[in-house]
């Protein structure tokens, strides 16, 4: 057990101050740019590689850290940069998190490396689960796996929504129904490699904020992957099947949700960063605007919404970094990740809210930051489990009740 401190390490304040230096003087300035062309940001994603910000090794070093601290600490400077371009730098994560934590430890060394590439070659990953019609409820995809015992092959058929990735992915990570009775029981993790057969982009998505990620449908329509491709193995899925078969669907698991479980705190970061973005702007901008002869934040109107403000920041990180500590450190037991997730991304939604008020008319312009940082916190109350469906998680866990 590592101990819980709020002084980060040397080597953490170096990687924050590392990575807040990448978001100042390579991300922020290249934001609106790509905001505005609703593209991929292939030449920061890049740079980003070639500093070894983008890449397996990055991640492992974050993830090896025993106080789970450093990648929410990242993240957060991260974000605090850029919501689309951090999402575009931190998307590939899902899907290496899918392998590492479904797979076998060869699967993970065999996949992992290929959803980053290297920084002359740089690959994405996707994590593909929710479709047209299940979203929050991913026990009910609909996408199929069947088993062609001849050619040890697995055959996949559906269509992914909203996938972040999606189509570009070099590595894309699916989870479809084996049995579907069984729901999320009988759901099991696949790697689809690279320039697959049948495997297709389909609709790309144009969205309200973090436009510079890239998000689209997945269309799978007769995709063969060798049995080596299911995340886990066959033996380990069968005997996931046979104990489904007996107990039923009840306090069913799912692999989708232990991925999304284990990376919360880390979009809780995300959000943390958007948030600190648009408050530390308000406050400069609010000390420097005069009206009625005096700076506005004179006004206790606007002077209380900013202590509201960097205390409800406060309040989130400090969710988060309990729940990243836990997640290395014998685990949640009250919905911590749900709570860190839950609370940064409401926090950030109505911070940057409240910095546009501040801004006032210029606030609402697309020459101040600040509309683009509101646009780009509201996902976080959408993707990766909804604010109701994390208020729903810590509700199970608090009171041990399957509360539907
Ligand atoms: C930009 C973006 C990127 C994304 N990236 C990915 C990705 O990479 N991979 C991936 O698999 N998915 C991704 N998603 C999908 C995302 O995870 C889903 O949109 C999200 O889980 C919500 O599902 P839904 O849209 O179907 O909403 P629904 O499930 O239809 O929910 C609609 C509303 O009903 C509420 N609701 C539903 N059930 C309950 C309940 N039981 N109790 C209370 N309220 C409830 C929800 O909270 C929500 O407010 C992404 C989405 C977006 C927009």
């Amino acid at each position: 057990m590592a101990d819980f401190s709020l002084q980060l390490s040397e080597d953490q304040l170096q990687i924050q101050k590392w990575v807040h230096d990448f978001a100042e003087s390579v991300v922020r300035p290249a934001a609106h740019e790509w905001d505005e062309r609703e593209e991929f940001p292939w030449p920061v994603v890049q740079e980003a590689a070639k500093i070894g910000l983008y890449g397996l090794d990055f991640m492992m070093n974050a993830m090896a850290d025993p106080t789970g601290l450093t990648l929410p600490v990242a993240v957060e400077e991260l974000f605090w940069g850029d919501g689309g371009i951090g999402m575009a730098i931190m998307g590939t994560g899902l899907s290496a998190a899918a392998i590492a934590g479904n797979g076998t430890p060869e699967q993970a060394m065999e996949w992992v490396p290929q959803c980053y590439g290297t920084a002359d070659d740089v690959k994405l990953g996707a994590f593909c689960v929710s479709e047209p019609d299940a979203g929050s409820d991913v026990s009910s995809l609909r996408t199929r796996a069947v088993y062609d015992e001849a050619h040890d092959e697995w055959v996949l058929n559906g269509t992914k929504a909203w996938i972040t990735n999606g189509g570009i992915a070099d590595v894309h990570v699916v989870v479809a129904a084996v049995e579907p009775e069984l729901k999320g029981r009988g759901q099991a993790s696949f790697v689809v490699p690279p320039r697959t057969k049948g495997l297709s982009q389909g609709q790309k998505y144009l969205k309200h904020g973090i436009r510079a990620s890239h998000t689209a449908e997945v269309v799978l329509d007769d995709v063969r992957v060798p049995g080596s491709c299911l995340l886990g193995g066959k033996a380990k899925l069968d005997a996931k099947l046979a104990r489904a078969r007996q107990i039923g669907t009840t306090g069913e698991k799912q692999p989708a949700m232990s991925t999304f479980e284990a990376t919360r705190p880390t979009v809780g970061a995300q959000a943390l960063g958007i948030a600190r973005a648009a408050y530390e702007f308000a406050l400069d901008y609010a000390k420097e605007r005069h009206a009625f002869g005096r700076p506005i934040i004179m006004n206790q109107a606007i002077a209380f919404k900013l202590a509201n403000m960097i205390t409800e920041i406060d309040a989130s990180r400090l969710l988060i970094w309990r729940a990243a500590w836990l997640a290395h450190n014998g685990g949640f037991r009250n919905g911590e990740g749900s709570m860190s997730k839950y609370k940064a991304s409401e926090v950030a939604v109505r911070v940057t809210e409240d910095a546009i008020q501040i801004l006032g008319g210029y606030g609402y312009t697309r020459e101040y930051p600040v509309e683009r940082w509101h646009r780009d916190a509201k996902i976080h109350t959408i993707f990766e489990g909804t604010s109701e469906i994390q208020q729903l998680v810590i509700a199970r866990a608090i009171s041990g009740l399957r509360i539907p």
